[in-house]
């Protein structure tokens, strides 16, 4: 999707300037939802929220048999996006780097007037979609990086009603390089946030998913390796030429 409300130095996602009309990402979903390969979409970013007709691609998604889940910063996630995606999704995964402010706002995820998804409404969040009734994992994913690497985030974790907390390494290819951290950085990380009976780690995501970006183009994780677009070609053709780590994939899939 399209561009992002917030502006995390360690983001790698590349920002697409044009998205394709409506009726070309139905066309794209439909495309995907009759491929072979595919049994499920995952609607993220750049922030998928921002774009104002995505309560419509999930519910067009959901009718044409895919399982339908969203990765959000959650800024934008008010009472009415949930009331109209709640019924078609099956996962929510809630993008939460840190539970210091100014450590949000060092790290700039937040808005340009350096607004964040407050602790407040982060919990507000959880417990409003715990409410619903629907069946919906709520995930929370978290990138490691040189400014939270310190951070104990378990305490905290522990007390949102979530079913799975992902810790991620900052990737080489984001846009600000002072956000890296070593290996052992990130191992420590991990090993002063233990405690969490739903933590994954995920250190390598090369090829461990499948893109469609706004123009449509299937892409490769990380890289973002053009293979085709969906749009205009077969969709099970392009992921034969796609070297998908399957297994990895198979991991994140049933996480
Ligand atoms: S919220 Fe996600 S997409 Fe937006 S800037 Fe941060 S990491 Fe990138």
């Amino acid at each position: 999707m399209e561009g992002c409300n917030f502006h995390c130095k360690f983001c790698f996602a590349p920002f697409a300037s044009k998205v394709l009309p409506f009726d070309s990402l139905l066309q794209i979903i439909c495309k995907i939802a009759e491929s072979k390969s595919c049994s499920a979409i995952n609607f993220a970013g750049g922030e998928p929220t921002v774009y104002n007709r995505l309560s419509e691609l999930i519910k067009f998604a959901h009718k044409c048999g895919l399982k339908c889940s969203l990765i959000t910063n959650g800024y934008n996630l008010d009472d009415n996006l949930l009331k109209n995606i709640l019924p078609y999704i099956t996962k929510i995964g809630l993008s939460v780097h840190s539970f210091n402010e100014e450590t949000k706002k060092a790290m700039m995820s937040c808005t340009n007037n350096l607004n964040t998804l407050t602790n407040y409404q982060l919990s507000e969040i959880c417990d409003k979609i715990t409410a619903s009734g629907y069946d919906c994992k709520i995930k929370v994913n978290t990138v490691v990086c040189s400014l939270n690497k310190d951070e104990n985030m378990v305490s905290r974790i522990k007390q949102l009603p979530i079913d799975q907390w992902k810790i991620l390494r900052c990737q080489e290819n984001t846009r600000d390089s002072s956000m890296l951290v070593s290996n052992d950085a990130f191992l420590n990380f991990c090993r002063n946030n233990k405690g969490f009976d739903g933590t994954t780690i995920e250190d390598d995501m090369h090829n461990t998913y499948i893109i469609v970006n706004p123009q449509g183009d299937l892409v490769s994780s990380i890289t973002y390796k053009k293979y085709g677009n969906v749009l205009h070609d077969d969709v099970d053709m392009l992921l034969t030429k796609y070297p998908l780590r399957i297994d990895k994939y198979n991991e994140r899939e049933h996480r």
